[in-house]
């Protein structure tokens, strides 16, 4: 019987994963709470800084052992086909427990469930067609190719809003390319991603491919980003902690990937077919509570169709279903943590102070009791000067910002220190052409929002952080490449100058 089920939980400290292993931490454990009650429901330790060494060397382990570094690329593959199929066996199971850790939708983190069996079916199928280049350089009697080989020991470290999700866009394209695996799970939603160890293990992957330390960001987060033994970092989380990380990761020149936050721009042009335009800025804020990276929180709108836009979306708000996050017909659930209720609130007070107009919720939803729920919320008049419009919230917290013309749009939606999303309702594609070739965003939505695929890159820029990940990219990020030359002239050349040229 497997102990990762949300009964079989209740109450109990979740182990470490070290070497296909679950081992008890010596750590102090920490409760884990249900936001949709504000109850305990189990704990997890902060692992010692011994067993998060234990672990990386576990993983380094595995990159120099026969069964590892020497399986073919084919039955790499294989064995993350066989994963694949696990966790589409055990899509409801991983779902629930994430439901009981971050309080997100049930039906939504059950996509996503499918969504990571997917993903890796699809880097699955990369593994063995990872391939270096033969380059023809301008030297007769030289061959010169590269190699592209597996970085080493990757660390990830994983927020809370979708743990299964954010974890294996890491795991999917590092093991496919050979990597080895140490992730540290949020200290709020660790129980979904000990599930997981555990079918790794049972797909058959060798010992220290894949382990698992749990704790907080300042103990375990930072001794495993610190450790010399890592050779690369895949972050997602906020901003601030990118900066820490990649200042602790300069210490020991270790590259980084960073996916940060957020404050994208969902713009409707006069134009735009407004039912859908409206549906997709519902989507890009209301959908998982905005606990979403690429939450469109900030709603810029054409002055001439701006009253009636807002008008529709108080309407929507206003039907919106709330509810515990495992009934089918709830459309929004709880927030991840207290704090996020408390912050909310703090972002609330400060647009009313600065002058934004309340249209709509503002306030925690009280009929849902105890549990962390907060109304869906919309600010009018808000100015892209106000800290709403600023800072990312992470809560269900929409701005709307007024524009006059394509210039004033293009200002405005790029007045923003982050760079990770944007939407843009027209029908007018020359418009829409000139915004994707302006907007300074890793990701650009025209007519839609929302919509990820693992076959196309994703990543910010500016303060949204660097990397890509899906699509070959990430393949990319998680192999190093090596160049070979080969002189097969026979001659011997002048030991005193370098052979630059032929
Ligand atoms: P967070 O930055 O507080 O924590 C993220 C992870 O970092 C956690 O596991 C935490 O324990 C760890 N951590 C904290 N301090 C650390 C340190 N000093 N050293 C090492 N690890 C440390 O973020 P969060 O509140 O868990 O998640 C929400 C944030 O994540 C939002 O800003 C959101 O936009 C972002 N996010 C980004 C993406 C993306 O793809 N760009 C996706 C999801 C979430």
């Amino acid at each position: 019987m497997t102990l990762f089920t949300t009964d079989a939980l209740e109450g109990r400290c979740l182990p470490l994963f070290i070497n296909n292993e679950f081992v008890p931490s010596q750590g102090q454990s920490f409760p884990s709470y249900d936001p949709a009650t504000g109850a305990e429901w189990s704990s997890m330790p902060d692992a010692t800084a011994d067993e998060v060494d234990r672990a990386v060397r576990a993983a380094r382990g595995a990159m120099t052992s026969a069964a590892w570094r020497d399986m073919s690329q084919t039955d790499r593959g294989s064995l993350m086909y066989r994963l694949a199929d696990l966790i589409s066996q055990n899509v409801d199971r991983l779902s629930r427990l994430e439901v009981r850790d971050n309080g997100k939708l049930l039906k939504e983190m059950t996509a996503l469930t499918h969504a990571v069996a997917a993903s890796m079916r699809y880097f699955a199928g990369m593994a063995d067609k990872i391939e270096g280049t033969t380059i023809p350089v301008n030297k007769p009697d030289m061959l010169n190719f590269t190699l592209r080989e597996p970085v080493g020991v990757i660390a990830a470290i994983v927020p809370w809003n979708s743990p299964l999700l954010l974890l294996n866009r890491a795991f999917s394209p590092a093991i496919a390319a050979g990597n080895a695996m140490v992730v540290k799970p949020s200290e709020h939603s660790a129980a979904s991603i000990l599930a997981f160890a555990e079918l790794v293990a049972e797909a058959g992957f060798p010992p220290g491919v894949f382990n698992v330390v749990t704790g907080g960001g300042q103990t375990v987060g930072d001794a495993l980003v610190r450790h010399p033994e890592v050779d690369k970092i895949d972050f997602t989380g906020g901003p601030e902690t990118g900066r820490v990380i990649a200042a602790s990761a300069a210490q020991n020149l270790t590259p980084a990937i960073l996916e940060l936050g957020g404050k994208s721009p969902n713009i409707i042009c006069a134009d735009a077919d407004l039912d859908r335009a409206v549906t997709g800025v519902v989507s890009g804020i209301f959908a998982a509570g905005g606990q979403t990276c690429v939450a469109g929180s900030r709603c810029l709108v054409h002055d001439s169709i701006y009253d009636e836009v807002a008008e529709r979306l108080v309407a929507r708000a206003a039907e919106i279903r709330i509810g515990a996050p495992t009934e089918a017909d709830t459309q929004l659930g709880p927030l991840a943590l207290w704090s996020q209720v408390e912050k909310v609130g703090r972002f609330v007070e400060g647009a009313k102070t600065a002058g934004a107009k309340l249209l709509a919720g503002g306030g925690r939803a009280e009929q849902m009791g105890a549990g962390w729920y907060v109304q869906p919320t919309i600010f009018g008049d808000v100015t892209n000067e106000m800290d709403i419009a600023r800072n990312e919230i992470f809560g269900p917290v929409l701005g709307l910002i007024r524009y006059s013309d394509d210039e004033d749009m293009i200002a405005k939606a790029n007045d923003t220190r982050y760079g990770l999303a944007s939407g843009l309702w027209t029908n007018d594609m020359e418009r829409a052409m000139r915004f994707m070739r302006r907007i300074n965003a890793g990701m650009v939505w025209i007519n839609t929002y929302r919509s990820p695929s693992v076959m196309a890159p994703s990543g910010g820029y500016k303060d949204s952080g660097y990397g890509k990940h899906n699509g070959f990219a990430a393949i990319n990020e998680f192999t190093r490449i090596k160049t070979v030359v080969i002189d097969y002239s026979g001659k011997t050349h002048d030991p005193f100058v370098m052979r630059v040229q032929s």
